[in-house]
């Protein structure tokens, strides 16, 4: 197999990779006292604000200072490029940029990234640390709570780790099913996408750890991905890639974005100052700083121009050009002092702010199991029970037995693979898949759903089939009260991936389905797949890649000790054909002709129907809404309703509000929605405000949001495709101001309900 396009990869050597001069010496502890050190670095007082002490910084660096610090090494030895990281860098690390010891600047130690510590693939001793489940996974829990804890979760063990930075917050929008890299993101909607994705910036945050989200922008396959265009037009992009990035910036507060590979309109996305300045800076007012993917900068002044300060990864790129080149284009003019200190200040600000300065990181221990906890709470919380028919789950203790069978459901559960990998404790449970180097290996955390099903399962007999042999796996299922069917598909950074099983896991399920009526297929997934047998299969559990604990949080779902709560992030397609890219993706020129229309969006726009609606997820109690009502507010509308449990056990129910308008990109775009949690007959009044970017268009022609007079249709449903209750509301035409005023962000919270019981 070959994979092409990848940074992580070894490519042809070529001469321009030799390392420029290594970093200076790390930062040593001083014997000075803290008031020694006040009157020596008077930025380290703590009562300034973060840019007066960015200001007072600033003024002492030297040329060659500041230098440093807009120049990022890759974190671990790359010998095809005859590269070895500087000895401070963390081993196998994503990244390193030095400090500067006498002012006391420290090093901006970097790691990827949103699912957990990662390890390159390329050094023998990885970090075992815990990992999250997919980040598609946790934007299926619709519980922002669960994302921020795993935010701060995986934070904590970034900074346990020694890192500073952590290169989390992936929020590019599941725009094509086949994007192999669909796992690490929040979905296909940019107001769930940026909720969700902003909440787990701003817990890795909590740390004392910059946070940065990626990647800057429209960056959403892997096939040509160093090179390939992005075709889309301004308004499309702001009202769907770039509106999930906005959002996740307004509430995450990131100290740093990453730009992408990919050129958008023809512009590499590293020196593209249609984002980077125009959007990003103009229009956003975001203050931290932009550093570059690992092998995505392509110039000096150009790329600085643009708005990139920090070009990472070296020896990624062609060049050091933040280096020689980057000074030549000072000595000449073309980049100016003044864009140099920015470049700077914007670094120094975002470290001040997130405490990098005041909080030295520190190697410490780990509390494993308390963070096997809250991964598995997140698992459970995003883990969507797709299809119950005849309430065959939950499983109870009435069944003498069970057949478990394929997926390796023995020894563990799937992860994704590439720079996102995070290394299990206890090691690989099923070593030796291919791909066994980058974008591999395919790593299994050892938490075995068997075992965990046979922990739950009583008195039942629990028998076990590997599932190599259909023919075995249906005799067992048909002499089992229930089969149990796991499936995998392995997706991973830089290739794209098919949106089907294997050929031999459809045949597995089509034979267990014929030998049992009883069958619950589980499946471990990077995206929306097809499912040639979903008529066939009693239930269907959409597991992702749950993470360290995803074995106990899988049978727990399967038994009712939790009550599924996830609903989908994404359309899962009947056929291939439905999507707006039905092909796999190809090189070059990628025109997004959908525009803004994407997901559930181009589904109602072209009346199709899917397999699994974007929002679909089963209980295994119900919910009823009533009183809906909708006023228009001082930002956009206020949406109140009720929601009551009418069923007989405790759940969580996730009530979405839809909007629709004239002229807009498609029938309705999700406004809002809430996660409530509800004892049997319990029920809570919920509180929404509709951001009223959802309520507006984009107008190119303009520059800005632009609100028709008119009325918007209201929906409260279960689904995107299951809408319960319908009101109206009267707008008057206004614009909104391009930039959203400091505070005026509406962030969903369990605050906005208020219980009845
Ligand atoms: C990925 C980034 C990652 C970086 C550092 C790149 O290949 O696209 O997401 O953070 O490598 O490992």
């Amino acid at each position: 197999m070959a994979y092409l396009g990848c940074a992580h990869q070894a490519p042809p050597p070529s001469e321009s990779a030799t390392a420029p001069a290594t970093s200076p010496p790390p930062v040593e502890a001083s014997a000075e006292s803290a008031a020694e050190v006040a009157f020596a670095h008077p930025w380290m007082d703590t009562s300034l604000s973060p840019e007066e002490r960015t200001r007072r910084l600033l003024a002492e660096m030297t040329l060659d200072e500041k230098l440093v610090l807009v120049f990022g090494y890759f974190g671990t030895d790359a010998p095809w490029k005859e590269y070895k990281a500087p000895p401070e860098a963390r081993p196998g690390s994503a990244g390193y940029v030095p400090g500067v010891p006498r002012l006391g600047i420290p090093p901006q130690w970097q790691t990827d990234a949103g699912i957990g510590v990662g390890t390159q693939g390329s050094v023998e001793v990885k970090l075992e640390r815990t990992a999250l489940p997919s980040g598609l996974a946790v934007a299926s829990s619709w519980n922002p709570e669960i994302a921020r804890r795993g935010g701060a979760m995986i934070g904590s063990e970034a900074r346990a780790s020694g890192f500073n930075v952590m290169l989390a917050g992936s929020v590019n929008l599941l725009r094509d099913a086949y994007n192999g890299r669909n796992f690490e993101y929040g979905g296909e909607d940019p107001w769930l996408a940026g909720t969700m994705v902003g909440a787990q910036i701003a817990g890795v945050q909590s740390n004392h750890v910059v946070s940065t989200v990626k990647h800057f922008a429209v960056n959403d396959q892997e096939t040509d991905r160093q090179a390939g265009n992005s075709v889309i037009d301004d308004a499309a992009a702001r009202m769907s890639d770039l509106l999930a990035f906005e959002f996740a910036i307004e509430r995450g507060q990131p100290g740093s974005l990453m730009c992408a590979y990919n050129k958008v309109n023809g512009i590499y996305a590293c020196e593209n100052p249609y984002l980077l300045t125009e959007v990003l800076r103009r229009d956003w007012g975001y203050d931290g700083y932009v550093m570059s993917d690992w092998g995505a900068t392509h110039s000096a002044a150009a790329a600085v121009n643009a708005g990139l300060e920090q070009q990472s990864g070296w020896p990624f790129d062609e060049q050091p050009y933040f280096q020689g080149p980057l000074r030549e284009a000072l000595a000449s003019g073309e980049v100016t002092g003044e864009r140099l200190d920015e470049m700077v200040s914007r670094i120094l600000r975002s470290m001040f702010a997130h405490g990098l300065f005041d909080h030295p990181v520190k190697e410490s221990s780990i509390d494993f199991a308390a963070h096997a906890a809250i991964t598995q709470a997140a698992a459970e919380e995003g883990i969507v029970l797709l299809k119950n028919q005849g309430g065959v789950l939950p499983l109870t203790s009435a069944i003498g037995s069970i057949a478990v069978i394929g997926g390796r459901a023995d020894r563990g559960v799937l992860s994704g693979g590439g720079s996102s990998q995070v290394y299990p404790a206890g090691g690989n449970a099923v070593p030796g898949l291919e791909p066994l180097t980058w974008p591999g290996p395919v790593v299994y955390h050892p938490s075995s759903p068997l075992a965990a099903i046979q922990a739950l399962a009583g008195t039942a007999k629990v028998e076990w089939n590997e599932g190599t042999a259909p023919r075995d796996a249906a005799a067992l299922a048909k002499a089992s009260d229930v089969a149990i069917v796991f499936v995998t598909q392995w997706t991973t950074e830089s290739i794209d991936t098919e949106i089907k099983l294997s050929k031999d896991q459809d045949d597995l399920v089509k034979a267990v389905t014929r030998a049992n009526r009883k069958t619950i297929v589980v499946l471990e997934h990077g995206g929306p797949v097809l499912m040639p047998w979903a008529s066939k299969a009693a239930a269907i559990v959409a597991a992702w890649y749950p993470g360290t604990a995803g074995g106990s949080a899988i049978a727990n779902i399967l038994f009712g000790k939790v009550n599924p709560s996830g609903h989908l992030a994404a359309t899962f397609p009947k056929t291939a054909s439905q999507l707006a890219h039905p092909d796999k993706p190809h090189e070059g020129d990628v025109e997004y002709k959908e525009g803004a229309t994407v997901g559930y969006k181009w589904f109602d726009k072209k009346k199709l129907e899917p397999l699994f609606a974007f929002g679909h997820g089963l209980s295994y109690t119900s919910f009823s809404y009533t009183g809906l009502a909708v006023a228009p507010s001082a930002s956009g509308i206020r949406v109140t309703f009720e929601v009551k449990n009418t069923g007989s056990v405790a759940g969580k129910d996730v009530a979405q509000v839809y909007v629709a308008g004239d002229g807009w990109e498609a029938p309705k775009r999700l406004g809002a929605f809430q996660k409530v949690e509800l004892a049997p007959g319990e029920s809570t009044g919920v509180r929404l405000d509709v951001d009223p970017r959802l309520l507006a268009v984009w107008d190119s022609g303009a520059q800005q949001w632009t609100i028709a007079a008119g009325e918007v249709e209201v929906m409260l449903g279960e689904s995107s495709r299951d809408i319960v209750a319908r009101t109206k509301v009267q707008l008057p035409a206004r614009t909104l101001p391009v930039r959203r005023p400091a505070g005026d962000v509406h962030v969903p919270s369990a605050a906005a309900s208020e219980r009845k019981p």
